[in-house]
């Protein structure tokens, strides 16, 4: 038979002087009630004064003592709301619900439950203070049909979307932090599915339960008030970390690749030692310095249950001084710069308040276990859970929740301020050996002291990999569990280029390792002044050598790369990523940004691109048959003037603040130059703005290419979009699966086309750049100068590269070699002309 529900005597808009009165108030109002006797309300201020019953987001929990059970008749609760608030003790917050137990046996538990499960939904305890129905309060500690936000839903709800993850490490614990966060600022409840597994938006780890790998096919669904805006700001919000996710994999590539050129340096070189352990190189660098277990040890817990109310106040403070530390470090990592680390700090914030983690710890706590127990014993499942889950990435996150898992369990044993391990006392060349370093333990390193490190478990993904190449340290991963049985206090060398730490090596090793560590850094130096230098051929050619951008923010890196200029800035990517169009003040912004970033280097915006493979849904526009073939870029904005002519004012506005070009996309014919110019000349003269900006179009159809002689007359420049040319001249859709590799750039109908817009632009004195993806393969590159394209614009992470290899050719043999690339019969034959490019000496 079910229980009867436990009654509820209620008191609303009630407005205790203190704690005390407020104690005395419900305790009458359960005497009233027939709950207890009048002595009850004495014991209630006695177990005030023993401990407090504050238990968290303004609750409190009074009850008499254990010894006092005799005077309670039938068990019952009384709840004073005090929408004022009370100050409860030295509880930091006030109270604003006061819940009087008496409790003759255990019936109470259930509302404890619902209570704790209520707490964690922050705004479900505001309905209650605010509330004037005594039957809401009543329902909600006394029904199960409460809405629990944290249950983990079944089905989509009718309004959603599609999209396809489009990030290269999966849905990972930072990006799902911040889904969570945003789900968290809405009324409506949004969920995702993968397949048939669906998970509440707010809960970051049913967000990573979904196992959502890249090129996931996900469905958002929202229901509430404002589901409609809910669902628009996390479709928006996906995407932008998409982006943001794609440029960290580019920085880590590009990272890799400059570590792997500098390993090379190293060659076969082996250090003799008495031992070598081998493992994963996590972040490059080679040191020599000494060992150091910077294991923490097992924390002791003992299960030890004082009181429901103490053990809830007791997970409450921990988990709110742990929240509190782990703002300060992401906070810390911010005011540093260190994006990256703050992002991985903020993630472990989210994991702190996922409410099945909470609702599964308090159901333990409520069965009669200690909270330092039920912690570590629901942490302990989940990490094991997490480290078996198929994929690497998600399954490093283990680390991360071991982390947090830890440092909560650290507070509710009362050692929140140990770090687990003390490192004053480590030498100032340490090594540091441990079974998974934790990203905690990683970020708060001390450079000065630690060289780099090496640990049992762990990933090149985890995020103490990606924390220990923030800080420039040397570490190997995944080494096995000898790591953990090596001697503290003996010397070795750690190679973080092909992840090797050498214990006890021999002096001739040791001096050996100092000459390669000065080897490393001189090549790294004369890597980072040649990256600047310009591309300027063995005969004294200069080929100006520009990126592919769309941000302000990625500009810095670009130049620290070697870029020049600008060479294509997308402007697609304002429309792609708001669920509006960027009105002109807008577009100004960003247009102006970038002319700053660039302080005074090039920059070519390119006008709306839509169509295509680039759709947007807010445009509504109408589905094509052959999108390819339809209203794309110029063709498009040529028919919507609400979209061009403020893009237009926007970009002649930010023209004023320094360089900018107008190029526009997709011409395929001189009369849409000359109607795009037109426009362009009503908005300088709506803006009183007459002085010269430099327009240029985009070389990607055939007939644009052939008709370059004429198109010429009309523009200042051309830039050829290899990209959409190859598959404009070869017939093959650039997305074909199955036919991506006939879409071939250097198959020499494509630079047939090439040498005819050069061609066409020298008869008008024009300067024609590339900015499609030909221009940042080595291959490509070569040919186009050979062709005689005298700016490139590329991917960042190929800069480097790029500019290495002209620099190693003569403009002459680069004619040559073109020359006989227009006269091949297919791109493969192109290729095999590759093998006369000279590659980069051993080393750089
Ligand atoms: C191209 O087509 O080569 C080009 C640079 O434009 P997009 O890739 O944006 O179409
Ligand atoms: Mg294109």
């Amino acid at each position: 038979m079910e229980p009867l529900p436990t009654p509820v005597e209620v008191r609303l808009a009630a407005r205790p002087a203190d704690r005390d009165d407020a104690v005395r108030s419900a305790g009458a109002l359960l005497v009233q009630a027939g709950f207890c006797d009048a002595g009850y309300v004495a014991s209630l201020l006695r177990r005030e004064q023993v401990a407090t019953t504050y238990l968290g987001q303004g609750v409190a929990i009074p009850h008499g003592m254990v010894e006092d059970k005799g005077l309670v008749r039938r068990t019952g609760l009384a709840v004073l709301q005090v929408p004022d608030g009370v100050a409860w003790g030295s509880a930091d917050k006030p109270v604003h619900l006061v819940v009087a137990i008496a409790a003759a046996s255990d019936e109470h538990i259930t509302v404890l439950r619902r209570l704790t499960r209520l707490m964690r939904d922050g705004s479900r305890i505001d309905q209650l203070v605010r509330t004037a129905r005594a039957e809401d309060i009543v329902a909600a500690l006394t029904s199960d049909a409460a809405p629990d936000a944290a249950a983990a839903p079944a089905q989509d709800f009718p309004l959603g979307l599609d999209l396809t993850l489009n990030y290269p490490n999966g849905l990972h614990a930072r990006p799902a932090g911040q889904w969570a966060q945003l789900a968290g600022r809405f009324q409506a409840a949004l969920r995702v599915r993968h397949g048939d597994a669906v998970a509440d938006a707010r809960n970051m780890a049913a967000l990573l339960s979904l196992g959502a790998g890249r090129g996931a096919a996900l469905r958002l669904s929202a229901q509430g008030p404002d589901a409609e805006a809910a669902l628009a700001a996390l479709r928006d919000l996906v995407l932008r970390l998409g982006d943001e996710e794609t440029r960290q994999a580019e920085l880590a590539a590009a990272r890799q690749a400059q570590a792997q050129g500098l390993g090379r340096v190293l060659g076969d070189w082996q250090p003799a030692a008495r031992q070598t352990i081998s493992g994963i190189a996590a972040s490059p660098g080679l040191v020599v310095g000494t060992l150091v277990s910077a294991e923490a040890g097992t924390l002791e817990v003992a299960d030890q249950h004082q009181g429901f109310a103490e053990e809830a106040a007791l997970l409450d403070r921990a988990l709110n001084a742990a929240a509190a530390q782990i703002y300060h470090l992401a906070e810390q990592a911010r005011a540093q710069g260190r994006a990256e680390q703050a992002g991985i700090f903020d993630a472990h914030g989210q994991m702190l308040r996922d409410p099945a983690l909470l609702r599964e710890v308090s159901r333990l706590v409520v069965q009669g276990h200690g909270a330092a127990w039920a912690w570590r014993h629901v942490l302990a499942e989940r990490v094991a859970v997490q480290r078996t889950v198929a994929d690497a990435v998600l399954a490093a996150r283990a680390a991360d929740l071991q982390d947090v898992g830890e440092r909560v369990l650290r507070h509710l044993l009362g050692r929140g301020d140990d770090a687990g391990t003390d490192p004053s006392t480590w030498p100032r060349d340490a090594l540091l050996l441990a079974d998974d370093l934790s990203p905690s333990v990683t970020a708060q390193i001390d450079v000065q002291r630690v060289k780099g490190f090496c640990t049992a478990r762990g990933g090149p993904t985890a995020h103490t990999a990606i924390l220990a190449r923030a800080l420039g340290l040397p570490a190997v991963v995944a080494a096995g569990p000898g790591v953990l049985h090596l001697q503290p206090g003996e010397r070795a060398i750690l190679d973080g280029y092909r992840g090797q730490l050498h214990v006890a090596p021999t002096e001739k090793a040791l001096r050996e390792t100092q000459s390669m560590i000065e080897r490393l850094a001189r090549h790294q130096a004369e890597e980072a002044a040649s990256r600047l230098q310009p591309a300027t051929t063995t005969d004294g050619h200069t080929l100006e050598i520009a990126a592919n951008v769309n941000r302000a923010d990625q500009v810095a890196r670009a130049l620290e790369q070697g870029a020049e200029g600008v060479g294509l800035m997308r402007t697609e990517f304002l429309f792609l990523e708001r669920d509006h169009v960027p009105d002109e003040e807008e577009q100004f912004a960003v247009y102006q940004a970038m002319v700053q970033a660039l302080g005074g280097r090039p920059l070519i915006v390119r006008t709306l691109d839509i169509g295509g493979d680039k759709q947007v849904p807010h445009l509504n526009l109408p589905v094509e048959e052959n999108p390819f073939l339809g209203v794309r870029g110029a063709r498009l904005c040529l028919q919507r003037d609400d979209l061009l002519m403020p893009q237009l004012r926007a970009l002649v506005r930010a023209a004023q603040t320094g360089p900018l070009s107008i190029m526009f996309p997709m011409i395929s014919t001189v009369d849409e130059v000359r109607q795009l110019k037109a426009r362009l000349a009503e908005v300088q003269r709506q803006l009183g703005i007459g002085a010269a900006i430099p327009v240029g179009i985009m070389i990607e159809v055939p007939s644009a290419a052939r008709m370059a002689d004429r198109l010429a007359a009309h523009v200042d420049f051309f830039s050829i979009g290899t990209n959409d040319l190859t598959q404009y001249t070869l017939a093959v859709d650039r997305q074909h699966p199955q036919l991506a590799g006939m879409a071939d750039s250097l198959h020499p109908a494509v630079l047939r086309l090439v040498a005819d817009t050069v061609a066409g632009a020298r008869r008008h004195g024009r300067w024609v750049g590339v900015c499609g993806g030909l221009a940042g393969e080595p291959l490509g590159a070569a040919l186009l100068a050979g062709l005689g394209v005298q700016e490139l614009s590329m991917s960042v992470g190929d800069l480097t590269a790029i500019k290495a290899l002209l620099r190693r050719h003569s403009l002459a043999e680069l004619q040559a070699l073109a020359q006989q690339a227009l006269d091949m019969d297919d791109g493969d034959q192109v290729r095999a002309l590759g093998a006369r490019l000279r590659s980069a000496p051993e080393g750089l």
